[in-house]
């Protein structure tokens, strides 16, 4: 509970063997309560209750650790307690037993560093700004933001937690998502096999067991989603950010908090080096002032922009399709097409039940908002006349043109590369990191759709998308883009590589629209006393929408705001003004 998130202060008996990062049992208000030790008070009140107990031998956090974690608990307006309780898996107390791990205070030595695969290729040489952050993995520290061309996105991953390891360092790998395991990860494991700790999944014992091992030594290399970010890794030389602009970097639950930013952090708190890489960075890493690592050579396939034709088929799209052996093809709109018009009474088509879009799809058309079967609201028939769209009808359309077989990547389905003849089509869960795959073809089928998208970052993760898809064509393949605004920032990024226009344009419109990129923003809940509450902070932006005794408001800060803005959202905790706040929504 936020109103309750201050720290305790009891005396704690040497005999216990606690200290720093040890889960011990306090009386509290007069019952047994768990929490852990953060260290020596230097306001020491007269009366003191003592330590009942030390619950486990293990050290959750260190020194160093507990500055990450506060900092969460800071930046994120989280109570340290909830924090700390998700740094690390939850507790299988017979793991501890069992083990022969010593407390990490007195852990074994590292095992020595693993030789790097003479197979490995070395890239970064060949980037501005490479060898720098090679020298900083060598022992330094810093922030780099890294845009691998296509061919180098997992080779970059390898080479940089070579060069961590060959120092003595270890690394962690944070992947936006691990089912099906990205390609970067999957090279990690390649290259460094039995060192590397897969930090995923499995039973919640096989966690905690995978989590004590990682603390006690047994890994160099840790590759995991969000919570790998608190992996008690030691000497700590790297942390690696991969498809940083990727929404799976977002704790989408309480304590909500970033990857790139706790890893920013982090490595700053430990001396280690934080790489954000991203064939399209997202505007808050472009922001956080890091050292850009680029190709010094354009690596960019061509991508050749044309206006859609009928049902969004450009004539050059059809005769490159027809010559193509492995292709994809992008469409984010799922189904085969939207009813547009009732048949019966000629009045255009809405759903019967609430009034919203029909869909096509799967042989069926159901409403697109309450799922209800598609009746018309005017007279209640079920016929309708369907603009065609969508991926369902690309793949028909796509089966008469092609010489090879089509397959659609729908929702449900595991993603995958198409076979060696084979065209697949799909939307964004069709995109992941599957490696460089040098399809002939890359289809953007629809590019403008994204800007009639809602959502402020909405432009962002379309363009992050499309170069995630283009970077399938090389060495020898090519994109194909439809739109109807050639001129478009985002359209031009894709056809150039570089993200950087579109930055140039979607920085300041974000500012415009009063939330700025690397500029933190909260959307809290509370009672009707909340916006002016908020107001008297000065916040840079401060929207609020209330109903049902409920208050909504979304802030935007000054970065240097936070820690007061963190502070009264506390007070008013306590006073039951606010009753939730959550970092960085999706905006
Ligand atoms: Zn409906
Ligand atoms: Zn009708």
């Amino acid at each position: 509970m936020l109103s309750l998130d201050r720290p305790f202060t009891y005396e704690l008996d040497e005999g216990l063997g606690a200290g720093i990062g040890s889960l011990v049992q306090v009386p509290f208000h007069g019952r047994l309560v768990r929490g852990w030790v953060l260290g020596p008070s230097e306001e020491v009140p007269d009366r003191m209750l003592r330590v009942k107990k030390a619950v486990s031998t293990v050290r959750f956090f260190d020194p160093s650790m507990l500055e990450v974690l506060r900092w969460v608990s800071e930046r994120y307006v989280a109570p340290l307690a909830s924090v700390i309780e998700r740094s690390y898996p939850p507790r299988v107390a017979s793991e501890e037993t069992m083990a022969s791990d010593p407390p990490r205070s007195s852990a074994p030595a590292l095992r020595p560093a693993p030789a790097l695969p003479p197979q490995t290729s070395r890239v970064l040489a060949g980037y501005r700004a490479g060898s720098d952050m090679l020298d900083a993995l060598r022992g330094g520290a810093g922030a780099f933001l890294v845009r691998p061309a296509p061919e180098d996105e997992q080779r970059v991953a390898v080479e940089a937690v070579g060069a961590a390891l060959a120092h003595g360092r270890s690394a962690i790998v944070l992947v936006p998502e691990l089912d099906p395991l990205p390609a970067t990860g999957s090279a990690i494991l390649d290259a460094y096999g039995e060192h590397v700790a897969l930090f995923a999944g499995g039973s919640q014992r096989a966690r905690y067991r995978m989590w004590l091992d990682i603390a006690s030594g047994a890994y160099r290399v840790v590759v995991g989603t969000r919570p790998a970010v608190f992996a008690p890794t030691r000497d700590l030389g790297l942390l690696y950010v991969s498809r940083e602009s990727h929404a799976g970097h977002r704790e989408e639950r309480s304590p909500y908090y970033h990857v790139r930013d706790v890893a920013l952090t982090r490595a700053r708190q430990s001396g280690a080096v934080c790489v954000m890489a991203a064939l399209c960075p997202s505007g808050e890493a472009m922001t956080t002032g890091a050292a850009e690592v680029i190709p010094r050579a354009r690596g960019w396939p061509p991508v050749e922009v044309v206006r859609p034709g009928p049902e969004g088929r450009a004539p050059r799209l059809v005769s490159a399709l027809k010559g193509v052996n492995r292709g994809f093809l992008f469409q984010p709109l799922p189904g085969y097409g939207v009813a547009r018009v009732c048949r019966a009474c000629g009045e255009p088509a809405a759903c019967a039940a609430c009034g919203g879009m029909l869909r096509s799809q799967g042989g069926a058309v159901r409403c697109t908002v309450c799922g209800a079967d598609g009746t018309c609201a005017s007279c209640g028939a079920a016929d309708f006349g369907i603009a065609r769209g969508g991926a369902e009808r690309v793949e028909e359309w796509a089966r008469a043109v092609a010489r090879v077989p089509v397959r659609r990547i729908g929702p449900g389905d595991r993603p995958a590369p198409p076979e060696a003849r084979e065209v697949t089509v799909g939307g964004v869960e069709a995109v992941k990191d599957l490696g460089p795959l040098g399809l002939d073809l890359v289809a953007i089928l629809d590019a403008d759709q994204a800007a009639r998208r809602p959502g402020l970052a909405a432009r962002e993760r379309a363009l992050a998308t499309w170069m995630e898809a283009a970077a399938w064509a090389p060495p020898s393949g090519r994109v194909i883009v439809q739109t109807r605004h050639p001129g478009d920032p985002a359209v031009q990024s894709l056809v150039s590589g570089s993200p950087d226009r579109f930055h140039r344009s979607e920085l300041p419109r974000r500012a415009d629209a009063g939330f700025p990129a690397g500029w933190p923003v909260f959307r809290v809940t509370g009672d009707a006393a909340l916006a002016d509450e908020l107001a008297s902070l000065e916040p840079r932006t401060l929207l609020s929408s209330g109903g049902e005794g409920q208050t909504v408001c979304l802030v935007a800060l000054d970065p240097g705001a936070v820690r007061t803005f963190g502070r009264t959202m506390r007070a008013l905790s306590e006073r039951g003004v606010v009753t939730r706040v959550e970092a960085e929504p999706h905006l």
